[in-house]
């Protein structure tokens, strides 16, 4: 917050994605929040993950100037879930108890802070509901964060960050726009409330993709159906980092640019059917997505 930037958390469910945002932090000498949702880590496996990280760290500790990285539970939804996560060497957990009623959200948040505290873990909460589609969460509709449950919510459950609503969605399909408009702002004055309220508490902003144009762009020429996809403006965000927003999610960006380069290459050279083939280029195109955000938007490259 003192910085001025936010911390990127890129979301990760195999071995490229993960090499591609370790690459491109790596470059951009950024700190990086590695995060796998429920349903990743059961893609990967539990068993294999915290491995697969482990041998992560391993390669970036190896160069020459290695980064702090942390691994991240996204939307945990139980406390059984951030229990094996904490136990299998995670560094961080989200407890999402926001679909739950404000009290019941603050017991279940707790009782993961007290079990996470004592382990040396620390604990992301989340205060109002996003709209969209992605891995754990669905909702229809968002409801924004009521800044007078922050104080409440962040003093009686001893959380260490805290995931607000301010009209940010997850997915790739965000807002239901007419070509040439824009989607609506996000809700600063909300964000601008909390701050004021716990200063110096540490924001997070999820479903912040932009869905950058240039990816859609390309999954559409070269075979894909994705029309009217749109995200967060590249300003909003960085005006987001400038406050009280420390860490900011990015995972359908990502997915796009993987997807757009598969595509491309495979259009390409219709005879290769080697993985090795198109993963590569989609680790690169994901890697130069991750760069370029950490140094253009974030403001995080440098600071590792
Ligand atoms: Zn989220």
């Amino acid at each position: 917050m003192a910085g001025g930037y936010a911390v990127p958390a890129y979301n990760f469910n195999n071995l490229e994605q993960l090499q591609g945002i370790l690459m491109g932090c790596a470059e951009t000498r950024s700190p990086v929040i590695l995060q796998v949702s429920g349903s990743a880590r059961r893609y990967i496996t539990a068993a294999l993950l915290p491995h697969l990280v482990r041998g992560g760290v391993e390669l970036v500790r190896s160069l020459d100037s290695p980064i702090p990285i942390a691994l991240h539970l996204d939307h945990g939804d139980t406390f059984e879930l951030a229990r094996d996560c904490i136990n299998s060497g995670f560094s961080s957990v989200m407890i999402d108890g926001s679909h739950h009623p404000f009290e019941e959200n603050i017991r279940l948040t707790r009782q993961v802070v007290e079990y996470a505290h004592a382990r040396g873990v620390t604990v992301e909460g989340e205060l109002g509901v996003l709209a969209g589609i992605e891995d754990e969460v669905t909702s229809e509709v968002s409801h924004y964060t009521r800044p007078e449950e922050v104080e409440e919510f962040v003093g009686q459950t001893g959380v260490d960050s805290l995931a607000i609503s301010i009209g940010t969605s997850h997915g790739a399909f965000k807002f239901k726009v007419k070509p040439g408009e824009e989607p609506p702002p996000l809700r600063f004055d909300i964000l601008e409330e909390i701050a004021r309220r716990v200063p110096g508490f540490p924001i997070v902003l999820h479903g912040a993709s932009s869905v950058m144009p240039e990816y859609v762009d390309l999954i559409n020429r070269y075979g894909g159906v994705m029309e009217e996809a749109v995200g967060i403006s590249e300003d909003q965000l960085r005006r987001a980092a400038a406050g009280a927003v420390c860490k900011i999610n990015i995972d359908s960006d990502g997915r796009l640019a993987m997807t757009a380069a598969i595509r491309q290459f495979l259009a390409e050279h219709p005879g290769e059917f080697d993985p090795r083939k198109y993963l590569g280029p989609a680790r690169e195109a994901l890697a130069a997505m991750v760069s370029y955000k950490n140094r253009q938007v974030l403001g995080s490259a440098g600071r590792g």
